[in-house]
């Protein structure tokens, strides 16, 4: 498969230059050149397959030639080593629990799968290929150890000083081996700044080939489709109308849930969950596209004024309005109501959600007051156990932490502070 650049100034490349490039050298996202819907015997045996099956159907064209169909199956299976279990809340409502895999988020998925692509592409490369990211909490620990132990590939991770959770810090510094973690003197938008510096610095470049591990890159991106396989694996015989609702930030999540539609799967509609960020549920009303700065909400992987995947969605609906709308409905949700709906789900229905899940939740109850007819998945994006605070406080019950956590609460934090973008370089150059 060859990709084009949305900003349609760079010329198309394959895969594993898409992979490595991150995006494209005029600064637009990636995009397939095609998109070949599966074929009707699929999804009529789909439940006969594994799926790890189904997982190499849905991407396959996605990833050929570039990666051989052997090589992919091993990746898949790596990717893929924990569980998706669907658990009903209400007749018509389920959550899709994504948070079983190493750092309790869904973004492991992504992770693991990106790094294992990058690691089988640079695999005879005497050079290590340097991912370098900035978070403000959960993408750094799953791209960390997303990437543990991958031959060829260093990872850089800057986060803010005392601006993350504890367990969202211990997930970061207690790895070693090829993950390094830098404690930036700032806030999250300065790990940002000297990411985006370092990108442009052609000292740096010259020396080393950097990039990046964010849902613009497309090995990130593109495995999400499977968590909407799965879930249609597991519900189609006894629902129809099956409507995912999605807690949704840089909506790279939602968009995968697009092109997994877009090869053939009956997805009914899509909801796009969101806080107070609400650029899209604007959108959806007025037609008009207005980024904000960023809110803080207790939802904070959703605290996006400016979601990167956005032009993807336009992209695959044609840039028609219409056509969006018609597949997409979008509610956005306060903090307060956030915390009432964690309560109702504890208290009424026995279910601990974390505070996106729990917008996930609101947006889908809102979408049946007018469609009653539906059945509604929403995404579980994070295990609860990693707002811990915010949940105990609103629920007054004491969670568990789950076994990856408690092993990680004990490790010995390492971490290298730095205050500018200079000792950002002089690590990265002497290394
Ligand atoms: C990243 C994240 C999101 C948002 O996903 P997008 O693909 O950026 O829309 C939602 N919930 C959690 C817990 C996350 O970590």
């Amino acid at each position: 498969m060859n990709y084009y650049s949305l900003n349609m100034k760079a010329p198309n490349t394959t895969f594993k230059e898409a992979v490595v490039k991150g995006l494209a050298p005029d600064k637009g996202l990636y995009f397939p050149e095609s998109i070949t819907p599966l074929s009707k015997s699929f999804f009529n045996n789909i439940q006969d397959l594994s799926r790890h099956e189904i997982a190499f159907e849905a991407i396959k064209q996605f990833v050929s030639p570039d990666i051989p169909e052997k090589e992919l199956k091993l990746i898949i299976e790596e990717t893929l080593n924990f569980d998706f279990p669907i658990v009903p809340i209400t007749q018509n409502i389920s959550s899709l629990e994504l948070f079983h895999g190493p750092t309790l988020a869904f973004k492991d998925v992504g992770a693991r799968f990106m790094s294992r692509c990058l690691g089988y592409f640079n695999k005879d490369n005497n050079e290590n290929i340097t991912v370098l990211v900035a978070t403000s909490g959960d993408t750094g620990g799953a791209v960390a150890h997303g990437f543990l132990g991958v031959k060829g590939v260093d990872v850089v991770i800057l986060y803010p000083s005392g601006k993350v959770s504890d367990i969202q810090e211990k997930q970061l510094t207690t790895l070693g081996k090829n993950i390094s973690a830098l404690e930036v003197d700032g806030v999250f938008d300065d790990c940002q700044d000297m990411v985006k510096q370092a990108f442009l610095d052609k000292e740096l470049t010259s020396v080393m080939q950097l990039t990046s591990a964010n849902s613009i890159n497309v090995a990130r991106w593109l495995p999400q489709m499977f968590y909407y396989f799965f879930a249609y694996q597991d519900l189609s015989k006894q629902h129809k109308n099956i409507v995912f609702s999605v807690p949704s930030g840089n909506f790279g999540n939602i968009c995968a849930g697009m092109m997994a539609q877009r090869l053939g799967l009956p997805i009914h509609h899509f909801i796009a969950a969101n806080n107070s960020n609400n650029v899209v549920t604007n959108y959806l009303k007025t037609q008009k596209y207005e980024p904000q700065p960023a809110i803080a909400t207790i939802s904070n992987a959703m605290d996006v004024g400016n979601p990167s995947n956005f032009i993807r969605i336009e992209e695959l609906f044609g840039k028609s309005f219409n056509e969006l709308s018609t597949h997409l409905t979008s509610y956005s949700y306060s903090d307060e109501a956030t915390k009432k709906a964690l309560k109702r789900l504890y208290f009424d229905y026995n279910y601990i959600a974390d505070p996106h899940g729990a917008v996930g939740f609101l947006a889908a109850e809102d979408y049946l007051k007018t469609n009653p007819n539906a059945h509604c998945v929403v995404l579980e994006t994070a295990h609860p156990a990693k707002f811990l605070d915010i949940v105990e406080e609103t629920i007054r019950e004491n969670i568990e932490l789950p076994a990856q956590l408690d092993k990680v609460m004990k490790k010995k934090k390492k971490s290298l502070k730095m205050a500018t973008y200079h000792d950002l370089k002089y690590f990265l150059l002497n290394r």
